[in-house]
């Protein structure tokens, strides 16, 4: 189910009996002193591998794109920033192609969240859906499935922390945090809860369940819905 491994029979097996592409979408972008550079990223890959093993499809590799990310807002380095017009004529070229190779349902989480960020692959996927038929795609933020049931998004807090070291515990190093006084987005681009007391590989558990729970339905009526069509098409 992770395309890179797939080979070409279990592919097309696959497109047929579960027509869903994940696409993974993060940014190259500073997480607080404790975190890696890549956990918009490795965040969004983690939730659509949790995605598809409820659901089936096909998890493309993850595409680090982001625009409106914390060097413009906040000055910090280790950071990539794309043009608005970048993301969105990646975001066009994705759905495209994906919708030429005959998937019929097509899902974005964005694991990076700048308000900008997220309306220009919004507004490209709407314009996407308006133009096709046989094809639907759908893109949500990780935090929109987790705030129904209390936890919230935040920027290398505790939960953004909580998902790294669910997933990739290797990778934090709640020790390369100041231990006194708050954190703060100026310094330490950390905003939310305290990691330092409130973050944990369970936490990140629960969080992912929660995409699950609120997302895989939503994303097999879509593909439902698809199906119907084609069928009425026949
Ligand atoms: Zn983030």
């Amino acid at each position: 189910m992770r395309y890179e491994f797939t080979k070409p029979a279990e592919y097309r097996r696959i497109k047929i009996e579960k027509s869903i592409a994940y696409l993974p979408w993060g940014a190259h972008e500073w997480h607080g002193f404790h975190n890696p550079l890549g956990l918009d990223t490795l965040k969004s890959h983690g939730h659509c591998l949790a995605l598809c093993a409820e659901t089936g499809g096909i998890v493309f590799p993850p595409i680090y794109c982001g625009t409106q990310t914390m060097k413009p807002y906040r000055g910090f380095d280790a950071t990539l920033n794309f043009s608005d017009g970048c993301v969105r004529m990646l975001v066009d070229e994705y759905l495209e192609q994906l919708a030429d190779e005959k998937f019929k349902v097509i899902v974005i989480v964005m694991g990076h969240y700048g308000g900008e960020h997220v309306r220009a692959v919004r507004e490209t996927v709407e314009a996407f859906n308006v133009r096709h038929s046989e094809c639907v795609a759908w893109a949500v933020p990780d935090y929109e499935l987790t705030k129904p049931d209390g936890i919230n998004g935040d920027h290398a807090g505790a939960t953004e922390t909580s998902y790294m070291l669910y997933f990739h515990p290797e990778s934090v190093d709640i020790s390369r945090l100041t231990k006194d006084g708050e954190l703060n987005m100026e310094e330490d681009g950390v905003g939310g809860l305290d990691p330092r007391t409130h973050a944990s590989a369970k936490l990140g558990r629960d969080a992912t369940n929660l995409v699950v729970k609120n997302g895989a339905p939503k994303i097999l009526e879509l593909l439902e819905r698809m199906q119907l069509a084609a069928d009425e098409r026949g």
